[in-house]
């Protein structure tokens, strides 16, 4: 299906399973993405966001300026993910979702990558399971899907091999689940995968996704070639079209395919609304790190704009929070989370703070 079935022949097959689950519904959100540094120790092939101290685009935030980013009380979520730094190591980040919570308890806090996690247990030389029991207890609400990249030991030696590998991130996302905290998942595609990788890549999510049931959306990443220059191109948006709807059908347990429009560009991501995509994901505030890479898109977009493009699309806008409630309305987000052990918390596992 990825190399040869019909382009529209698949998106239609993905199209109605989309629509099977979902109707014509399409969500968005009215978040913000905040990346306290850039500032980070590794150096992974694919990343233009990262800076050395020194560098000319380097910063770090105060604490402060971000809580006034935040402010904005039609905002719902917070993508809290940045680069790994001393200076931001667990106890200020936490601290800052403390303090983020003090000021606006309604906030869905969606924060700190599997990456970031083991960054984290290795400096404070904790289990990766303390951090994320640490993240629970200071009122993370759950883990974004970012630093899977491809689920290859190939890619990982090539392009990123300072991180953690595949088993290291499917073992912490496993572990996130089993504490109650969900998660979501992503694959960066569109620089050096092969069909295959990207195949097996599906596959392992839904293995994983069987195991535990943690994943409430898988958001596809189309390679920004920026500095890096992996490959000298964009991925075309045939291409984008097809991996939107094929993990539509390969991840039929994982609810929501997000068409993440600062990766995929805003046509694209329109038209995948029409290729399995369910969500259109946010107006995001600031979006940093597809923009250091050369993402041609607005960094944010309006709330009118997230409409018009839903609308345009053929389908109903429909305007969420965290977990995927309406705004104003409490349930739970991820009902069919296996395994969950509570732990001490004054914010219950998975419950919706609006
Ligand atoms: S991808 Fe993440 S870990 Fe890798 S260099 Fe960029 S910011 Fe650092």
């Amino acid at each position: 299906m990825l190399r040869n079935a019909p382009l529209l022949e698949l998106g239609r097959f993905a199209f109605d399973a989309k629509r099977a689950r979902f109707g014509n519904n399409v969500t968005y959100i009215v978040n913000r993405h905040v990346n306290p540094t850039n500032l980070c120790v590794y150096s992974c092939r694919f990343c233009d966001f990262a800076a050395r101290r020194g560098d000319s685009h380097a910063y770090s935030l105060a604490e402060d300026d971000i809580l006034a980013s935040l402010a904005d009380p039609g905002v719902q979520e917070v993508h809290l993910v940045g680069g790994l730094w001393p200076e931001w190591g667990l106890d200020r980040s936490l601290q800052l979702v403390r303090r983020i919570l003090d000021a606006r308890p309604d906030l869905w806090i969606k924060a700190f990558t599997a990456v970031e996690v083991a960054y984290f247990a290795r400096a404070a030389r904790r289990t990766t399971r303390d951090i994320l029991a640490f993240m629970i207890d200071a009122g993370v609400n759950q883990m974004p899907g970012g630093g899977a990249e491809v689920l290859s030991e190939r890619l990982h030696q090539l392009l990123f091999k300072q991180k953690i590998g595949p088993e290291e991130w499917l073992r912490i996302h496993e572990e996130a689940h089993d504490l109650g905290l969900s998660s979501n998942c992503t694959l960066l595609f569109g620089h050096l995968e092969t069909d295959e990788e990207i195949v097996e890549h599906l596959f392992r999510l839904r293995a994983s996704q069987d195991r535990t049931g943690g994943f409430q959306s898988f958001i596809p990443l189309s390679y920004q070639p920026g500095e890096t220059k992996l490959v000298p191109r964009l991925a075309s948006a045939p291409r984008c079209l097809r991996v939107v709807a094929l993990a539509r059908l390969v991840l039929d347990n994982i609810p929501h395919i997000k068409a993440y429009w600062p990766t995929l560009q805003i046509e694209t991501a329109a038209a995948a609304l029409t290729f399995g995509a369910d969500d259109l994901d946010g107006t995001l505030g600031a979006e940093r790190i597809m923009h250091a890479a050369g993402s041609a898109t607005p960094a944010q977009l309006s709330t009118a704009l997230m409409q018009e493009i839903i609308l345009q699309a053929g389908q109903t806008p429909v305007q969420r929070t965290g977990c995927f409630a309406q705004p104003g309305r409490v349930r739970q987000s991820v009902p069919s989370i296996k395994s969950i052990k509570s732990i001490a918390s004054s914010r219950p596992p998975l419950a919706c703070p609006t």
